[in-house]
């Protein structure tokens, strides 16, 4: 019996279960790793500009609290529910433990079309979220990060209203924050670039040059832009982009600033070309070398697997590859190198930690050294993944997972059962 539900949830549990029986855990020990240590739902009530009042509802799930406080994005979306984001939080702990950061894994959510809200709209609920989850939140507690939805001028109004609770500034109780307000350099930017320097390594390995590389990516915002940039400027060639309004494809590269411009002054790809135009699933079937999904969980499934014509899938979203389509991966492991979420996104939460490390110290760090820590850490955290691939002969996916839940595992066991 759970309240955990959903597609999502069971994607979780499912990979869970996988993990557990090849690193053989103990039955008695699976609940106890698998399942979240708390939930919290909110309604979160707020004026509208036309005078009434709507109630939205909100949630953050807590994984773990063994390795320190738990760290995860709040996403806004109409698609969150209490399952999707207990399966989001469980990721992010597995993601935190891989690369050795002291967290355990959260994740946060509202159910709303933040685009459907005004500015004032969007502060107001934003501020009343934070301000119900201020019991269950901390900077040696639970620290909140954006994630889908949200962006750094949330993490600014978050960040506002728990100071403003405490009669203090307390810049370490979120991530993600403005330079102005106590954020790190290069945060913004730090998932896509994370994801860009991955994809080099995976390159290399297969002795592909970026010079001769193409790249599609979909989903286009602060993943997917920045993984496009980032990969431009390593000379790979950006064919085909999409977001939630339009997919494009030109074999002989897409302009990228235009791309942004269009994006910065319309708020989505819609309306950029009728010529590039193309249909989002024959998006992800055409021919490239690299293939970036940068947007929501479940897009690569059993149906459309197999139709994949890429060398490289590098995972910028969280969760984009069902267990069903996993299989099938695997099976094609010679053909496609795969860089599971887990490690491929994990750039985000690594300069989240720089962030929070700072704040907590109040010494800031310039922009080349958080780059420069970000890479060391992704470069060691790929070399471990690859090594237990190799020793235990399995995916990717299933060696960056197994370090991960083993990490938590052993965490729990060190410390013992309380009482
Ligand atoms: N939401 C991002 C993720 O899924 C970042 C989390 C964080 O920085 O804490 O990894």
């Amino acid at each position: 019996m759970t309240i955990y539900t959903g597609p999502v949830f069971e994607m979780a549990r499912r990979q869970f279960d996988q993990i557990a029986n090849h690193i053989e855990m103990p039955d008695d020990e699976r609940e106890r790793v698998f399942y979240p240590k708390r939930a919290v739902t909110v309604s979160c009530p707020i004026h509208r500009d036309d005078g009434s009042v709507t109630v939205f509802q909100g949630y953050r799930v807590q994984h773990h609290l063994t390795l320190g406080p738990t760290k995860g994005g709040t996403r806004f979306a109409k698609t969150v529910d209490i399952g999707e984001v207990a399966a989001l939080a469980v990721w992010m702990s597995w993601k935190c433990a891989l690369a050795g950061l002291p967290y355990g894994g959260a994740k946060g959510g509202i159910t709303v079309d933040p685009r459907a809200l005004s500015s004032r709209e969007l502060e107001a609920l934003s501020r009343r979220y934070i301000q119900e989850m201020i019991p269950f939140v901390g900077p040696h507690t639970d620290v909140m990060a954006p994630d889908m939805g949200t962006d750094e001028q949330v993490m600014a109004w978050f960040m506002d209203t728990y100071s403003m609770y405490q009669g203090r500034t307390v810049t370490e109780i979120v991530t993600g924050k403005p330079v102005s307000a106590g954020g790190t350099e290069g945060r913004r930017e730090a998932t896509g670039r994370g994801v860009a320097h991955l994809v080099g390594r995976a390159l290399d390995r297969i002795g592909l040059s970026p010079q001769r590389s193409t790249v599609i990516v979909q989903g286009f915002g602060n993943v997917g832009s920045v993984t496009a940039c980032a990969l431009a400027e390593r000379g790979v060639k950006v064919i085909g982009v999409s977001d939630h309004t339009a997919s494009y494809y030109s074999p002989g590269g897409l302009d990228l600033s235009e791309l942004q411009r269009h994006v910065a002054c319309k708020g989505s790809l819609h309306g950029f070309s009728s010529e590039l135009s193309i249909e989002p699933e024959d998006l992800m079937a055409q021919r490239c070398d690299i293939l970036v999904p940068a947007a929501v969980e479940r897009v690569i499934t059993h149906e459309n697997v197999s139709r994949l014509r890429c060398r490289i899938l590098a995972e910028g979203a969280n969760g984009p590859t069902t267990p069903e389509a996993d299989e099938i991966l695997d099976q094609r492991r010679d053909e496609i190198f795969v860089l599971p979420d887990i490690l491929c996104n994990a750039g985000g939460v690594i300069v989240s930690y720089f962030e929070w490390v700072q704040g907590l110290q109040q010494l800031f760090w310039a922009e080349n050294e958080v780059l420069s820590r970000l890479h060391g850490l992704l470069d060691r955290t790929f070399d471990q993944v690859m090594a237990r691939s190799d020793r235990d002969r399995v995916s990717h996916r299933t060696a960056a997972l197994a370090i991960g839940v083993e990490r938590v595992r052993d965490a729990k066991r060190t410390r013992g059962l309380f009482p």
